[in-house]
């Protein structure tokens, strides 16, 4: 083969059969989970206004100043692809005036101009749940919950889940100052991104990947430990409304998330299976989100699981629990002799699919022969022959693709019989 003239632009991926059938798989256990927890699918637009992630994910976070596909249009109007869905969904709330509390779940392309590595991706899938407008630790716990389903319901046995509240309005100035003054006590031992983040998003220092750094947030003060009354409880319920429901959960507090908008909860979703970028997904409590949108306050809680990554942490074959397949037809193909044959052909294929049964013709290969072996080629699980014997007897000639099989079933007979050997 040539050399392809177009390559996919870089950190973007294909997805070609049958790996589309496994993200389609994918959406389909989110959609079937999320509805059992009551949330509702919205879809917004894969562009929004700048100034909903600016005013919402936060001026000082990595994402915003540095990641984000800022353009204006040819209105002149300032526009990104989002790089996350919880801003637009939030608007969309708002904007369609929908009743709070109200349960969402989305799933789609999200876009960030990162450094491409392995699970690090510049167009990325995201599935995301939002709980907008309920407080109680429950939903967050509930909200953990949900996504442990979803990692063990596709088979991935090797995800933990972190857990660390990092506090509120009230509390974290307080802690953040003490955190500042002891970064700054070690300001020599930090990576250049660090010394930067320091005034600006001081929290973030707990992200880097550096090891010096790591050694030095190793005995930085801790967010859980500053937090003020409301938030210790909120913490306390949070723990024991996740032992209720029986999800395992490790702390780790120096869990503290890239998004400027959480408060108290945060959590993430850690796989063994992929290297550096280990987190599957994560989220949190945004309880200040809505009003900084322009809403009324609105105590907010969601998740965003990474679906490029979970379909690198899943084992090559999942096991599909009961109920989660899904529809997956299995192919028949119409063979057909002659131009006379052909025009059967068309209507029976007409019927085939009107009953549900996906039906292929190869309509390029005048001969059976070479349309016998599109059919192989296809994966096709039969084939349905109209030659000129079978239109005089009323029949069609039926062959199992798997058995190498034969058989004479009359006309009216053929979709319970494919049917039948779908199954
Ligand atoms: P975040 O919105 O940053 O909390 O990310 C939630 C999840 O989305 C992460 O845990 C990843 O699984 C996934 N994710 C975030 N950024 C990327 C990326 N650039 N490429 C692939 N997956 C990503």
């Amino acid at each position: 083969m040539n050399t392809p003239r177009h390559s996919r632009p870089k950190g973007t991926l294909d997805f070609v059969p049958p790996v589309a059938d496994e993200l389609r798989h994918l959406e389909y256990v989110a959609a079937r989970l999320s509805t059992r927890f009551g949330f509702r699918e919205i879809v917004t637009p894969v562009f929004e206004h700048t100034d909903v992630f600016t005013k919402s994910s936060g001026d000082a976070s990595d994402i915003v100043t540095k990641e984000m596909y800022s353009f204006k249009d040819r209105g002149e109007r300032d526009l990104t692809l989002r790089p996350e869905g919880t801003p637009g969904v939030v608007r969309a709330v708002l904007e369609n005036r929908l009743r709070i509390p109200v349960r969402l779940y989305y799933f789609g392309p999200y876009f960030r101009f990162g450094r491409p590595q392995k699970g690090r991706f510049r167009e990325f899938r995201q599935y995301g749940v939002e709980a907008i407008g309920e407080a109680s630790p429950y939903v967050d716990a509930e909200i953990v919950l949900l996504g442990d389903e979803f990692f063990r319901t596709l088979g991935i046995s090797d995800c933990t889940t972190e857990l660390n509240s990092i506090g509120c309005r009230a509390c974290r100035p307080g802690y953040r100052k003490e955190l500042v003054a002891f970064l700054y006590a070690h300001k020599d031992e930090l990576c250049e991104d660090c010394r930067e983040r320091m005034d600006r998003n001081p929290l973030r220092v707990f992200d880097c990947k550096n090891e010096g750094c790591r050694e030095v947030v190793a005995d930085a003060p801790k967010t859980a430990g500053h937090l003020c009354d409301d938030c210790a409880d909120h913490y306390d319920g949070v723990k024991r409304a996740l032992d209720r429901m029986k999800v395992s959960y490790g702390i780790n507090d120096r869990l503290v998330r890239g998004l400027d908008y959480y408060n108290r909860t945060v959590f993430e979703y850690i796989s063994s299976r992929l290297g550096a970028q280990d987190s599957l997904g994560g989220g949190g409590r945004y309880d200040y989100l809505v009003e900084d949108l322009g809403g009324p306050p609105t105590p907010s809680s969601g998740f965003a699981l990474g679906i490029d990554r979970t379909m690198m942490a899943m084992p090559e074959k999942p096991p599909l629990p009961e109920g989660t397949q899904p529809p997956r037809e299995s192919l028949a193909y119409v063979v057909w002799m002659g131009e006379e044959e052909l025009k059967h052909a068309v209507e029976l294929a007409a019927k085939l699919r009107a009953e549900g049964v996906a039906t292929r013709v190869d309509f390029d290969a005048a001969r059976p022969k070479r349309q016998f072996r599109s059919a192989d080629a296809a994966g096709a699980a039969c084939c349905v022959i109209v030659g000129p014997d079978e239109l005089a007897k009323g029949v069609y000639s039926l062959k199992d693709l798997a058995t190498g099989e034969q058989e004479e079933v009359p006309v009216n007979m053929i979709v319970p019989r494919v049917r039948a050997l779908f199954r």
